[in-house]
């Protein structure tokens, strides 16, 4: 049966008023089943009923962080499982959604990466974690004007289906997002980067996990064969940002001994000459099994000091939700066969 929220809100199967009301109900109200959906003739819900599927997940559980945060584990159709991220600020409501279930980079220092690839997300498995994290906080769906494409998986490795998404969550019929509050992240996929540049009415931000700025360490840390040479991501940085003009954030997970010596923050703030973008230093988040710790907060200081004073834009980022096993680099399913059809 096809899932409703795979369909671009233009596609909608009725028409006119009534079609704004049926989009009102699922992104407007968050109505979980036709049934709810009380406007609309009996015929047509029963119609829906037997053709689409409206909610793609099962909530397995949430996990909350005493700093607010919460963790959404859902299982999917075919009895995958993947995560979701809530981060209520005081001043917005952000999410952390997922783009496949686990993760094909395999960055050394990340949970979701040693789990393996599963599969890639559809549109709307990916807009629909807003739907379902919603109703679990008990807020109306478009209250979340945040979203981060940090959650498990690489976005540019599932280009289309993460970019039908992005033009649902932006859509003034569906969540009516702007396109100032979504984000994309990418480990380094060059011909992603350019796709992005290209699709200038999206318009949405990027963010570019670097990591490392010398090949050695960079391939240490992200050992995958899919991703360019630090040469290739630079180039189509640069061109992105001819093309939109926009910043770019480069993210950068301090790992002890690893990528946290001066002389990489030297060649970091060479590399970034010309860019205009800001540097996320983030302190690694712990979890079981890894082979990696976070930077000391003297070496993270000393860092960001010495990228500061080549006139780098730069801040340190504290995660969210650590405790919860929520933050950057953890999200991992700790239930047995929860990465039921995984390649690892
Ligand atoms: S950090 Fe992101 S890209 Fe790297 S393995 Fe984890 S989920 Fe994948």
């Amino acid at each position: 049966m096809e899932l409703l929220l795979d369909l671009h809100p233009d596609a909608y199967p009725l028409e006119g008023f009534r079609r704004r009301q049926l989009l009102d109900w699922v992104y407007g109200q968050g109505a979980g089943t036709f049934d709810a959906m009380t406007n609309l003739p009996a015929a047509t819900r029963q119609e829906l009923e037997h053709t689409y599927l409206l909610n793609p997940f099962r909530l397995i559980e949430t996990v909350r962080s005493a700093d607010g945060s919460v963790k959404y584990l859902f299982t999917l159709q075919d009895g995958r499982q993947m995560e979701a991220v809530y981060m209520p600020y005081l001043d917005r409501k952000t999410i952390c959604v997922s783009t496949m279930v686990g993760c094909p980079a395999r960055c050394a220092f990340c949970a979701t990466g040693a789990m393996g690839f599963g599969r890639n997300l559809t549109p709307g498995e990916i807009v629909g974690q807003v739907l379902a994290v919603a109703g679990g906080e008990d807020i109306a769906p478009r209250e979340i004007r945040n979203l981060v494409f940090m959650g498990m998986g690489e976005a540019m490795l599932n280009y289309d289906n993460t970019m039908l998404a992005a033009r649902i969550l932006l859509h003034p019929d569906a969540l009516g997002m702007s396109k100032r509050r979504v984000t994309l992240s990418t480990v380094g996929i060059a011909k992603g980067i350019r796709r992005l540049a290209a699709e200038d009415d999206l318009g949405i931000k990027l963010a570019i996990s670097l990591h490392a700025p010398d090949e050695e360490t960079r391939k240490r840390i992200i050992p995958t064969g899919q991703v360019n040479s630090i040469e290739e991501i630079m180039s189509a940085a640069r061109e992105y940002q001819d093309v939109t003009g926009r910043r770019i954030t480069m993210e950068y997970t301090m790992l002890r001994g690893i990528n946290d010596h001066l002389w990489q923050a030297e060649l970091l703030a060479e590399l970034l000459r010309g860019l205009v973008s800001h540097v996320n230093l983030i302190p690694m988040n712990p979890w079981p099994g890894s082979d990696f710790e976070s930077s000391t907060e003297e070496q993270i200081q000393a860092f960001y000091d010495l990228l500061e004073a080549r006139g780098v834009d730069v801040s340190v980022r504290r995660s969210r939700g650590r405790d919860a096993g929520a933050a950057c680099g953890q999200l991992a399913l700790k239930r047995p066969n929860a990465h039921s059809g995984g390649a690892a």
